[in-house]
């Protein structure tokens, strides 16, 4: 069976080579005559799978001593919530919101307490990242809020807040991964990993660990306590098991690609591919601001709905899949993750210059 490209925002592709390996372990999992989805999550095989995933994930991204990596079943809606559940001491968050991520998580934390938006892309339907420049924070507060890369309309934050000692917390899902990050400028960072990691179901927190509170927002159930996770190494109750030993095999692939430095390097060639046929073309234009473009989302349009919806049908005959962008943007988006083959992005370029000519 032939695979296609797929340019979908998430749950996304994988690389060939885990679902490959995970197919040929699929009946007989290290001789023990069981899949993974079988074995108990007390077994010494699960224990090897979830150290040796934490272990790699520590070496790619270098995380320091003093910060705790969590495995925490739900996705990132549940991450909304469990930011300000768990740390918000004095009930008070700045967040900046720059797209639907952060603006939902930012209406969920008004649940739990004080929520002031620092700063607001909205104006721009988000096309353009606030200008930090113009930016305060309350000292009081208890963390600020960012989500790094903009899913949706193809933004990144190339540059942090300075927040001083207010520990900044933020959503890394989709560009967790895709190139080094310093987790010492964070308090918390966050990803859902159907993004660029894994399977859909699971949030990878890393947490410094003066962050894990005691004194959480009254009521806060166990599961949704990252101590609860901390104290138990992520084992409290039955993890998402297979989630995690997909995961595991994904950081091992991006270390074999040479960490995240080399994936960096290689995902900025495929992005620019993209964008500088794009700033050339006749007919297509990108939507993100060229000093916040995104190296995993990149969201463009034809500037009229119909050519947009033709475009999206005839790129899925020649096999390249899910390019329609979300809908409150419109317009394409081509989601080229760390496991998005140069290929696939030379295949797209190449049909839409095609499309572009028979215009
Ligand atoms: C997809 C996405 C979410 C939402 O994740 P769910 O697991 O569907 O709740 C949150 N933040 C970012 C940046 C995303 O891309």
């Amino acid at each position: 069976m032939k695979r296609v490209y797929n340019f979908s925002a998430g749950p996304a592709v994988l690389p060939e080579e885990v679902l490959k390996e995970a197919a040929d372990e699929m009946m007989n999992y290290e001789k023990s005559g069981m899949s993974v989805m079988e074995i108990s999550h007390r077994t010494e095989l699960f224990r090897t799978i979830i150290e040796e995933a934490e272990q790699d994930l520590r070496d790619l991204m270098h995380i320091p001593d003093n910060y705790r990596v969590l495995f925490v079943q739900g996705g990132g809606h549940m991450q909304f919530a469990m930011v300000p559940m768990n740390l918000m001491k004095n009930g008070k968050a700045d967040y900046l919101v720059s797209g639907l991520w952060s603006k939902k998580a930012a209406k969920e934390a008004e649940m739990y307490g004080d929520v002031r938006i620092a700063a607001s892309g909205e104006a721009d339907n988000f096309t353009s990242l606030p200008d930090l420049r113009d930016v305060t924070f309350r000292s009081d507060a208890d963390y600020v809020y960012l989500c790094l890369n903009n899913t949706i309309y193809g933004t990144l934050w190339h540059e942090l807040p300075e927040t001083g000692d207010i520990p900044l917390a933020a959503d890394i899902s989709s560009c967790f991964l895709s190139e080094p990050l310093d987790v010492s400028r964070f308090g918390l960072l966050w990803g859902g990993v159907q993004k660029n990691v894994g399977p859909a179901g699971m949030a990878i927190v890393i947490i410094r660990e003066d962050l894990i509170r005691e004194d959480v927002w009254p009521g806060t159930p166990t599961m949704l306590r990252y101590r609860t996770y901390a104290d138990s190494n992520s084992l409290y109750n039955t993890p998402p098991v297979y989630c995690i030993y997909i995961c595991g095999k994904v950081f091992r692939w991006l270390k074999q690609q040479g960490g995240l430095e080399e994936m960096k390097k290689i995902n900025q060639e495929k992005a620019d591919l993209l964008y500088d046929y794009l700033d050339h073309s006749r007919l297509f234009r990108p939507i993100a601001a060229k000093k916040d473009r995104s190296l995993m989302n990149v969201t463009f349009t034809s500037g009229d709905a119909e050519t947009d919806a033709r475009f999206v049908k005839e790129a899925e005959a020649k096999g390249l899949m899910n390019l329609k962008g979300h809908r409150s943007t419109g317009g394409m988006r081509a989601s080229i993750y760390n496991a998005m083959p140069a290929e696939g992005v030379r295949a797209l370029v190449s049909f839409m210059k095609e499309f572009e000519n028979a215009e």
